[in-house]
């Protein structure tokens, strides 16, 4: 839904935003595995709060951060002026910061292992509510990166859905740089198949026209909307 014409400054986002979209519009008719919604999640770590206040007066609603203490800085005064929006953690998640992660995002998609999975069951019991949960999958076996064990995934998944009645709607993976990302993008949405999870979010700015032709209910796009970042550390995630 349009409210408003983007200001000229703000043009050049909107304009992305809508070439993206486009973009996904194509990928998914020419794909039998494809979702017919999937969720654009728009990137906007490291980006102000103006360039993010363009798109929500677009009417565009799905934002990613991946670190909770710059989300806090930012979100709270957005999501009050604009309750429609929906924010997605993507980045390592610390059990200390469980408490305040839970209270602003809307989906958690770096669910990854025991300790953090026990914690936010713990904030649940306390609370009575929880964030939608994705379980990160790392797929190429990166020591830098979070996301669990291709080979732990099956009893991870289980150990939050059985032991701990947590809300996992699906999985997320982050393929390494330099790799084929299908190869990746299947081997996830086979492991969700086998434990009937719905969501699948996966494909960044490179590649998420190829995670949506294996299925990607949700890409994360950062760059192709908001413009290159300032990198501040390699492995932000
Ligand atoms: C930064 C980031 C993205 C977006 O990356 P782009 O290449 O800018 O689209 C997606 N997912 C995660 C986990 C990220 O950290």
């Amino acid at each position: 839904m349009r409210t408003k014409a983007p200001t000229s400054e703000g043009e050049d986002i909107a304009i992305r935003l809508e070439n993206v979209k486009a973009r996904i519009r194509t990928a998914i008719t020419h794909s039998s595995l494809a979702t017919a919604h999937p969720t654009l999640v728009a990137v906007s770590k490291t980006i102000g709060q103006h360039p993010i206040e363009t798109l929500l007066r677009w009417g565009h609603t799905s934002f990613g951060e991946n670190r909770v203490q710059e989300a806090l800085s930012k979100w709270p005064v957005l999501k009050d002026k604009y309750p429609e929006a929906k924010l997605h953690l993507i980045g390592q998640l610390q059990t200390n910061k469980v408490k305040e992660a839970a209270k602003l995002f809307d989906v958690i998609e770096t669910v990854d292992r025991p300790k953090l999975a026990e914690e936010l069951a713990r904030f649940r019991d306390r609370n009575g509510f929880c964030p939608a949960l994705l379980v990160q999958v790392n797929t190429g076996c990166e020591p830098q990166k979070g996301g669990t064990d291709p080979a732990e995934a099956d009893k991870f998944i289980q150990f939050c859905v059985s032991k701990l009645a947590l809300p996992v709607k699906g999985l997320m993976c982050i393929p390494p740089v330099d790799a084929e990302p299908s190869l990746h993008f299947g081997l996830v949405r086979a492991i969700a198949l086998r434990h009937e999870l719905a969501s699948l979010s996966m494909g960044m700015s490179k590649d998420f026209e190829v995670a949506l032709a294996f299925g990607a209910t949700s890409v994360r796009v950062g760059s192709a909307i908001f413009g290159p970042r300032e990198e501040l550390s390699k492995d932000d995630t």
